[in-house]
């Protein structure tokens, strides 16, 4: 399998197998992690503050607070808008699990709105349907980087006085009717793990335009604590306070200086996404094999994912064929109201959200990410169009 991609095939290989996503990391990258290295700040310094002052003014928003995971921003964002026992977020149950399990580190209750059919993304019917008076939020998920209904999400959260949260995990750099992902709910959240649209090895971030949230969520990222080292230091102070304990969830400048550098190259990693996605979408536009999610030409689709339906109970032999020619695909997701946990703790069933329990069992996702190649993906639609049962 050939790889156009020069800029981080010596460092490690794959071999022949095409995972469904992987970094691209070059030597401008290596470089600006090496820098932090011989500086005197690794962690929390000048290069995460940078690094969030970059990201906040890509997306549009005010604020934004570097953390140490995607799923470190969601809790500090539950934490920030004051979830606690009794309150219920309404969460699609299509998503990874981190989303719904934020809520209960708060001590809140997810509850799983139903998907739409064509997308994925939550279906904002089903949203209205399970509102009950003790809701406090909405986390939205921009499914495989696709942003959701925004407009009618934000028209229901007003209506019953909600928070909207967005999950934009699949999501940095697109937009919704020209206005950024970032911009579009009270508070966003991105991740920046390497499968990612940039990665920091680990990393996360929390933007909004509430100056409170925002200085919660610095607060609760490095144990509650209201002043931090570096403000000590510069302001000479010994004294400090924690008015309600927090995590360790702080981002370092090393893994700031990796995010901040691949930042840079987000517009080029999203035209070589949205090139595989084309691709792909004039290959299978007559495929009897599989059908493509729908993306709307209201969106900037990110394509952090992308994910096809399998046609006729054949996802399971589709995905053992793709996996026996050393093609990466997966699953993304296993509805979150199945799990074990939530049957037992919060007593979900079959049958809450019929639309998601039907599409999850033809879903997979196929493999894209920047470093892909065409012949890579030819390989991968020749191997769809030939499969047969
Ligand atoms: C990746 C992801 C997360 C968690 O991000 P981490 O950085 O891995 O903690 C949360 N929600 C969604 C939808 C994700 O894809």
């Amino acid at each position: 399998m050939s790889r156009d991609d020069k800029s981080n095939s010596k460092a490690f290989s794959f071999g022949t197998f095409l995972p469904y996503g992987r970094q691209s990391v070059d030597e401008d990258d290596i470089a600006a992690v090496v820098e932090v290295l011989r500086s005197p700040w690794l962690t929390t310094g000048p290069t995460v503050a940078a690094f969030e002052n970059a990201l906040a003014a890509r997306v549009g928003s005010e604020f934004a607070v570097a953390v140490s995971s995607g799923t470190a921003a969601l809790h500090c964002a539950m934490a920030s808008i004051g979830i606690g026992p009794g309150d219920e977020v309404i969460v699609p149950t299509i998503t990874f699990l981190a989303t719904a399990n934020s809520v209960v580190y708060q001590g809140g209750k997810p509850v799983f709105a139903d998907v739409l059919p064509d997308s994925l993304l939550i279906d904002p019917a089903d949203v209205e349907r399970k509102i009950t008076p003790r809701t406090k939020a909405i986390i939205a998920v921009d499914y495989a980087g696709q942003p959701c209904d925004y407009g009618v999400l934000r028209e229901i959260a007003s209506r019953h006085g909600l928070i909207l949260v967005a999950d934009a995990c699949h999501s940095l750099g697109a937009s919704h009717y020209g206005q950024p992902v970032g911009s579009l709910a009270d508070i966003t959240v991105f991740s920046f793990h390497p499968v990612k649209l940039i990665a920091a090895g680990e990393g996360g971030m929390l933007v909004t335009d509430n100056a409170a949230w925002a200085e919660f969520s610095r607060t609760f990222r490095n144990h509650g604590m209201t002043v931090d080292h570096r403000q000590r230091l510069a302001e000479g102070l010994w004294r400090y306070d924690m008015p309600a304990p927090g995590y360790n969830y702080r981002m370092s400048d090393i893994h700031a200086a990796l995010g901040f550098s691949q930042l840079r190259k987000l517009e080029q990693f999203l035209a070589r996404r949205r090139l595989i996605a084309t691709t792909y979408a004039n290959a299978f536009n007559n495929s009897t094999v599989v059908k493509p999610l729908s993306a709307r030409d209201t969106n900037e689709h990110a394509w952090h994912l992308y994910v096809v339906a399998a046609s006729g109970g054949s996802r399971e032999d589709l995905f053992h064929s793709l996996r026996d020619k050393g093609i990466g695909v997966n699953v993304h997701y296993y509805p979150v109201h199945l799990q074990s946990y939530y049957r037992n703790a919060y007593d979900t069933a079959a049958g809450d959200c019929p639309v998601a329990e039907a599409v999850a069992q033809n879903m997979l996702s196929i493999p894209i990410f920047p470093g892909m190649s065409e012949e890579d993906a030819q390989i991968v639609i020749d191997a769809i169009n030939s499969f047969s049962l």
